[in-house]
């Protein structure tokens, strides 16, 4: 039976049940994949939330090829002002807890969807970025990659090849980075313990790794203060921010 949490509102209690923390503790080979929720408390807005990115814009005007394509200059300049905004941020608690859960285990990914390029920054190590990095440009022509700061009078900059230069994001309708679908497919198929965390579970393929992970047999978590898609199918439920519940999941494992 699935297990759910109350939310924490202290980090005096600990809401992991007992079947969590022995497995933990033997573990390994672990999986997490986190979402848009583990960089909220740094104060990036989340796509999905009531008062998230997509309140305000529509993806379809945004984040497709076909909207760079209508009005380039537009498509630029919103995530110029999006880059300038994730510069302003650092890394929460959330991010650092699982930067230091990474030495816990002889295996460990930490898969993201996320773009800003905050669990790097936080110091972990085996991270695969699904979705890109929106500190990378790359030509929307020939693929090439470029760095985020691009000397140039015109918006966007262009490309050796004369091609426009475009944030490196997978965006809607677009295929992910080859064979980093793949490789998280692999890890969630032979993961002992799959982590989601932040995720609303909605964006397909990755919203696909736990219910993966979990038919292979997997100890499925999830960490979100709202349940999801694929709560139903988690041995646990943990409601709860991040920034708070995985600090107190990393001192769960630090023999006391
Ligand atoms: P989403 O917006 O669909 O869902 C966010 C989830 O986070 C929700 O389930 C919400 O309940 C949960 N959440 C909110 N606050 C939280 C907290 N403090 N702790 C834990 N969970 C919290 O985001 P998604 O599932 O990642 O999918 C959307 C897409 O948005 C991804 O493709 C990603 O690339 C992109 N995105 C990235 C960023 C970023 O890089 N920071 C920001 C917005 C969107
Ligand atoms: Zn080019």
């Amino acid at each position: 039976m699935n297990s759910i949490f109350s939310p924490v509102h202290t980090t005096q209690t600990r809401p992991f049940s007992e079947r969590l923390i022995p497995r933990l503790k033997k573990a390994q080979s672990v999986v997490v994949l986190t979402g848009a929720g583990v960089s909220a408390e740094s104060g990036i807005s989340t796509f999905r939330d009531p008062d998230g990115l997509w309140a305000d814009f529509k993806p379809e005007d945004l984040a497709t090829p076909e909207a760079f394509r209508r009005n380039p200059k537009r498509v630029w300049e919103w995530y110029a002002w999006r880059r300038e905004k994730i510069k302003t941020v650092r890394p929460n608690p959330g991010h650092f807890a699982l930067a230091e859960l990474e030495m816990f285990f002889p295996k460990f990914t930490l898969i993201t969807q996320n773009v800003d390029g905050l669990h790097l920054l936080a110091g972990s190590k085996n991270v695969l970025e699904l979705h890109g990095n929106i500190h990378r440009n790359k030509c929307f022509t020939c693929q090439n990659i470029y760095p985020e700061e691009v000397e140039s009078k015109e918006i966007p900059p262009r490309c050796n090849c004369g091609g426009w230069l475009r944030p490196d994001l997978v965006w809607f309708g677009e295929m992910l980075p080859a064979g980093v679908l793949e490789k998280s497919y692999d890890l969630a198929r032979d993961c002992e313990i799959f982590f989601s965390v932040g995720t609303s579970a909605l964006v397909h393929p990755a919203a696909s790794l736990p219910i993966c992970a979990k038919e292979r047999s997997a100890f499925l978590v999830e960490i979100n203060p709202n349940q999801t898609e694929i709560s139903h199918l988690a041995d646990q439920v943990i409601l709860g921010k991040s920034g708070e519940i995985l600090p107190q999941l990393v001192s769960s494992l630090v023999p006391s």
